[in-house]
């Protein structure tokens, strides 16, 4: 089925065309639908559905014949890099219309996102708290609000957001229409969308905690003080050209950023430590392939959006098995093939059991013939250092180096690439 029989405005097929989305994936054929009659919907989706464009395109589709200078939709998502993404596709499925998007989140300036907001951009894309701290200084006017929509409903809960979420309900108009996504429905979401949602229908894609197809898994057995030189050893001899690793900590990530900058490759880091502006260069030298790894803890395993991603490595075993999904499922994204590594050690066995379990499959075990597991663990704070070529220094010289971060990552643009 094209994406002209879902009834979308020439604009935006024409848009659909250009981002050579060819056919609707299986939530967006079943949700657009439901979203252009005006019903509220709860769908179950995971990230590489193509659930942001089954909300994006009905919600583009109902602003086209509206006036413009009154903010009509607001979307809600838990991450600043989610909401960046958002507003990113929203900018392309966007690109033939005069729709106006904002973005509002923590660690950009409130001044610019203030203006926008005052202006009344047709779509806000927001994160709770900053979008909170703009209502409480009653800069955020809702009054012409037609859909709220709530991305990624599961891991707002698990962040703690459900009491700001229910402070900016509550300053909305009753009457709108209300959408509510979620990679999973524990009976947490079930009870909020009961308060929230209004005779909703539901959609469910994809059977809940099933990796992605195209995904090639297997489990590394090595000793806790080895996995850095495992990491290391595979870096080395695979053919590994982009990659994304998982640690559990703030502070693991960041010493195994060193110790992978210290081997001579292009590296970055995300976590929560770090400014906006740090965070978005690190996801933009990653996106752009100037970083060959990005080391992140689990603020980056839901919804990024990285199309060339081939390994998603698991430096630890996650405790909750569904962590380990969404990690995985940051690569092998839109159809594409991807491997996804998980490093355990004897303690993490149990962990690796439970997640077994729930993926209802057992991961290969591979054992390097050529890495040496009887070796003396490396000094924790002292990775050892290899002599580097010129072009490995200056990779890694390039890791430190400061870019210019992305252009206007506040206040609103339409059409910007036109
Ligand atoms: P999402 O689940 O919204 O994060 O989307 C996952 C990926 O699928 C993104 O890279 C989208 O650009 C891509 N995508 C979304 N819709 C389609 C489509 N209809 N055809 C092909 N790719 C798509």
């Amino acid at each position: 089925m094209p994406f002209k029989a879902l009834g979308l405005h020439p604009s935006l097929v024409q848009a659909t065309r250009e981002m050579r989305y060819t056919e609707p994936t299986p939530i967006q054929a079943e949700a657009i639908p439901i979203i252009l009659s005006g019903r509220d919907l709860i769908a179950t989706a995971q990230t590489g559905t193509g659930k942001t464009a089954a909300f994006l395109l009905p919600v583009l589709n109902q602003l086209l014949g509206q006036p413009r200078g009154a903010t009509r939709a607001l979307i809600v998502t838990p991450t600043r890099e989610l909401a960046q993404q958002i507003d990113d596709v929203c900018l392309a499925l966007a690109y033939h219309t005069d729709v106006q998007v904002g973005l509002v989140v923590g660690g950009a300036s409130m001044g610019s996102q203030e203006r926008a907001i005052r202006a009344g951009v047709e779509i806000i894309v927001a994160t709770p708290g900053r979008l909170l701290d703009h209502m409480r200084l009653n800069q955020a006017r809702f009054d012409g609000l037609q859909t709220l929509i709530l991305d990624e409903a599961d891991r707002m809960l698990d962040m703690g957001f459900l009491p700001d979420i229910k402070r900016i309900v509550a300053r909305l108009p009753a009457r709108k229409q209300t959408l509510l996504f979620s990679a999973t429905m524990p009976p947490v979401i079930t009870n909020l969308a009961k308060v929230l949602l209004r005779n909703p229908r539901s959609v469910q894609i994809g059977r809940r905690s099933t990796p992605a197809v195209g995904i090639t898994q297997a489990a590394y057995p090595v000793p806790e003080s080895l996995k850095t030189a495992l990491l290391q050893h595979l870096l080395r001899h695979m053919d590994m050209p982009s990659v994304l690793v998982f640690t559990r900590t703030k502070h693991s990530a960041k010493r195994l950023t060193r110790a992978i900058a210290a081997d001579g490759f292009g590296v970055a880091e995300l976590h929560g430590n770090l400014s906006q502006g740090q965070r978005n260069r690190a996801m933009d030298g990653f996106r752009r392939g100037d970083f060959q790894v990005l080391v992140a803890t689990n603020l980056a395993s839901r919804g990024l959006d990285v199309e060339h991603i081939t390994h998603v490595i698991s430096f630890d075993v996650p405790d909750v098995p569904d962590d380990y999904v969404h990690r995985i499922g940051r690569t092998a994204r839109a159809k594409a093939e991807g491997d996804a590594f998980i490093l355990v050690s004897r303690a993490e066995e149990k962990s690796l059991a439970e997640i077994e379990r729930h993926i209802g499959q057992r991961l290969p075990r591979v054992t390097l013939p050529d890495f040496d597991y009887a070796q003396a663990a490396p000094q924790r704070d002292k990775p050892a250092r290899r002599p580097q070529s010129p072009q490995s220094r200056q990779r890694n010289a390039d890791t430190h180096t400061s870019r210019p971060g992305r252009p206007g990552n506040s206040g609103w643009r339409s059409r910007r690439r036109r």
